[in-house]
């Protein structure tokens, strides 16, 4: 008669019951001793296993725990049901609390960490999920400009390096080409930049990200001007 109460409360499984898996219930039944838990939660069982109801009022005990079926039930309110279910009417928790607090309190050292999220729980990862995602999202956008901005860097420094050994005067006193002159001007910083750029740590590329993305389009611009001449 226990065992087909205990059948037939199981079957009333919620969701959340069914997203666990029914093997970790299983595991918790096994690990567990009924009398342990019921003792535990406060019932004073006697010899016989019989106490009185602490789910209804009564004068003489008609509750049982039977230890050799791990199951319980009271012939005065017909409830009953496995340790887990004890436990969980007991605490006043879902039969999934119940295995928490079970496992917290007996050590059960139950997996449970596939266990569903409390709607808190889900307002979190679901912010750490956007987060992750802002995070990728200014990462590629980081790793694109670095990429442009190295190629935009090392072509700059290449272009300046032509002109200083191209366009440098010829003569003591030849008039000084403005190509040679804005060389000497900027090769050091195009150099310095480039150095960043192909050497520099995530922290100094960052920065370089923060402070110079306006000088590196301006240099993009200078290059695509200068080629618009010199094919024009
Ligand atoms: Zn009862």
């Amino acid at each position: 008669m226990i065992t087909q109460i205990h059948e037939r409360r199981n079957s009333k499984n919620n969701i959340e019951d069914v997203i666990i898996s029914d093997d970790i219930f299983k595991e918790a039944r096994e690990r567990l001793d009924i009398v342990d838990v019921a003792q535990r939660y406060g019932l004073q069982l006697d010899r016989h296993g019989k106490c009185l109801c602490p789910f209804h009022s009564e004068k003489t005990p008609s509750f049982t725990i039977s230890r050799e079926k791990q199951l319980w039930y009271c012939f005065g309110c017909n409830e009953g049901g496995d340790v887990i279910e004890l436990a969980a009417k007991l605490l006043k928790l879902s039969r999934m609390d119940a295995l928490r607090r079970l496992n917290d309190d007996f050590t059960l050292d139950l997996p449970l960490h596939n266990r569903p999220l409390t709607i808190a729980e889900k307002r979190i990862a679901a912010a750490q999920q956007a987060q992750r995602e802002r995070a990728r999202v200014l990462q590629e956008r980081f790793d694109a400009w670095c990429q442009k901005a190295c190629r935009t860097l090392t072509d700059y420094h290449r272009m300046l390096w032509y002109w200083r050994r191209d366009h440098a005067p010829q003569s003591e006193d030849a008039p000084l080409d403005p190509r040679f002159v804005y060389s000497l001007q900027h090769l050091d910083r195009a150099e310095y930049l480039c150095d960043i750029l192909i050497t520099g740590s995530g922290e100094e590329l960052l920065d370089l990200y923060k402070t110079c993305g306006n000088e590196v389009n301006e240099i993009a611009a200078f290059i695509q001007h200068e080629a618009d001449a010199t094919t024009a």
